[in-house]
């Protein structure tokens, strides 16, 4: 038996990228949407593996909002390098499988781990 869970959220914030030739080099906002997935193979009495309002409240205290991603990370903040950085925050609490961050609606980055 195997799951995979979705928790979608968004967070509005500005970036630019640095040593881009183009109009991304220059600051500009988007309305990201983050996707978490979660492997899940068991559930509890109740029916349920992970608790959708405490991935919702953690994902609260670590999404960033209205702020400047070049200053809040130490990273060029593109849609691969946040979708990395996101799956590794959660991975230190929960069974985060891949983060999808979409930095508009027909533009995203998938970042997942290779199976050992
Ligand atoms: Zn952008």
């Amino acid at each position: 038996m195997s799951w995979e869970l979705i928790v979608k959220d968004k967070f509005s914030c500005a970036h630019f990228l640095k040593g881009y030739k183009g109009k991304c080099e220059r600051m500009h906002g988007h309305t990201f949407q983050i996707e978490v997935f979660f492997s899940v193979n068991k559930l509890d009495k109740s029916g349920i593996s992970v608790d959708f309002t405490e991935i919702k409240d953690y994902l609260n205290g670590i999404l960033p909002d209205h702020q400047v991603l070049n200053e809040v990370f130490d990273f060029s903040p593109s849609a691969e390098n946040l979708s990395k950085y996101f799956y590794l925050k959660i991975k230190e609490k929960y069974p985060v499988s891949k983060v999808i961050i979409w930095e508009s609606d027909n533009a995203g980055a998938v970042y997942f781990e290779e199976h050992a």
